[in-house]
């Protein structure tokens, strides 16, 4: 369960650490820096964030190989209006200090330009600056869209998901496409209860793990890969220490039923940036 297997081969690290509202470039830094210190292999930062330089210095000077490391960037919205894809892939990657991504992600589904934008991912995909491509925000509907006119199919889709807004319908059909589902916020964002919610509170006791490890390791069994931020090293690791326990059939239906489709984040069919 460490890796999963995205639809052309690649090996995807099932945890990752995101590094959005971590605009300070020494505390993004140092953040990556840890990561890859306690063991993360997969970072998922975006040209919007305003970190790709700090997480590209921090992996330089981790020692870790680079191609040890699954670094996920995204496309912002104004490069897929503008239809720039190919100048915004080239100023991530220079960003970064890397000749290549291993997934890169149009962060949202801008209306009236998803085949002409996934035409030109695909493009970075066949010039091989993208290990592989995929998509970000997209329910059923913009992913029936693209698919109509895809080449390439996407190799993820990267949604808002958590137990109060678990999206079992984007997750059930991106499965039964071959694209893997990602889970942002997965804590709830630091905006929910769910960290101190009854059931979940239960299950860890019961298993001798946190909450949050117990939210983090739902979304795994599901096949949903997890990205959860933090600052700090004593969570980076606790996030990351979710290998070693499994949540039974039981465990697993009572998370579910905690369901209440609440969104904390902007809503892909109606957003203004
Ligand atoms: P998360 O669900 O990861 O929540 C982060 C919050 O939880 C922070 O306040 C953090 O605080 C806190 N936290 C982290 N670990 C623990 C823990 N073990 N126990 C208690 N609290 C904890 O939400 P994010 O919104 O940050 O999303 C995560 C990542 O997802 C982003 O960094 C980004 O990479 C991606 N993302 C993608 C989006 C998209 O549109 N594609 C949109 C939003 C996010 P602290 O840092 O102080 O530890």
């Amino acid at each position: 369960m460490k890796e999963f297997t995205l639809d052309n081969g690649i090996k995807i690290p099932s945890v990752v650490v995101g590094v959005f509202r971590v605009e300070d470039a020494k505390i993004a830094y140092d953040m990556i820096r840890t990561a890859l210190a306690v063991g993360y292999r997969h970072i998922d930062t975006a040209m919007i964030y305003g970190n790709e330089e700090a997480v590209g210095k921090a992996i330089k000077d981790s020692g870790v190989d680079r191609k040890d490391i699954f670094l996920t960037t995204k496309l912002w919205n104004d490069d897929q209006r503008s239809g720039k894809v190919n100048e915004a892939i080239e100023t991530s990657l220079s960003k970064l200090g890397t000749e290549y991504v291993d997934l890169y992600l149009v962060h949202w589904p801008v209306k009236g330009t998803y085949a002409d934008v996934w035409k030109k991912m695909e493009k970075v995909y066949e010039n091989g600056k993208a290990k592989a491509i995929g998509v970000s925000n997209y329910n059923i509907h913009h992913l029936d869209d693209l698919l109509e006119k895809a080449e390439v199919i996407p190799a993820v889709n990267q949604i808002e998901c958590y137990q109060y807004f678990s999206q079992e319908n984007i997750v059930k059909y991106c499965r039964d496409k071959g694209i893997c589902p990602e889970a942002w916020g997965p804590l709830g964002a630091g905006q929910s209860d769910i960290l101190s919610n009854q059931v979940i509170m239960e299950i860890a006791e019961k298993h001798s793990k946190t909450p949050a490890q117990v939210v983090l390791r739902w979304n795994l069994q599901r096949g949903v890969v997890v990205i959860p931020k933090s600052v700090h090293e004593n969570r980076l690791k606790e996030n990351l220490d979710i290998y070693n326990f499994r949540l039974e059939d039981d465990d697993m239906q009572r998370i579910c039923s905690l369901n209440k489709d609440l969104r904390l984040g902007a809503d892909p069919d109606n957003f203004n940036f």
